[in-house]
């Protein structure tokens, strides 16, 4: 059981991962995509499809990172099935705390 918990939270830390990754290659990818595009096109005859690249890659940064937050939204708690919730330290209908194991929960739930 235990190992379950820590397959959801490993899932929960890969798509928090995932999201900030996305975040940073939105915010970054035009400083690197324009100048690239600009310094291939003094160089090279490019067909103008490939010019509009940087848009085609920077809306799929944009809709990765929607899907990771809507998908971080709807994250599951592994204890009860409940919906998380994203900005919580625990689990708004049974408490789990998060990051917590199996032996952790048993403890909270004594209490
Ligand atoms: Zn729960």
């Amino acid at each position: 059981m235990e190992e379950t918990y820590a397959a959801a939270w490993r899932g929960l830390r890969r798509l928090r991962r995932i999201r900030f990754y996305a975040v940073v290659a939105f915010i970054c990818g035009p400083f690197v995509m324009i100048p690239a595009l600009e310094l291939l096109l003094r160089f090279a005859s490019i067909p103008t499809v490939l010019r509009e690249a940087p848009v085609v890659v920077e809306v799929a940064f944009a809709l990765t990172a929607g899907f990771c937050e809507w998908s971080l939204y709807k994250w599951e708690c592994p204890r009860c099935g409940h919906v998380f919730g994203r900005l919580h330290e625990e689990c708004k209908k049974c408490g789990l705390p998060l990051w917590s194991n199996e032996t952790e929960s048993r403890e909270g739930l004594k209490d």
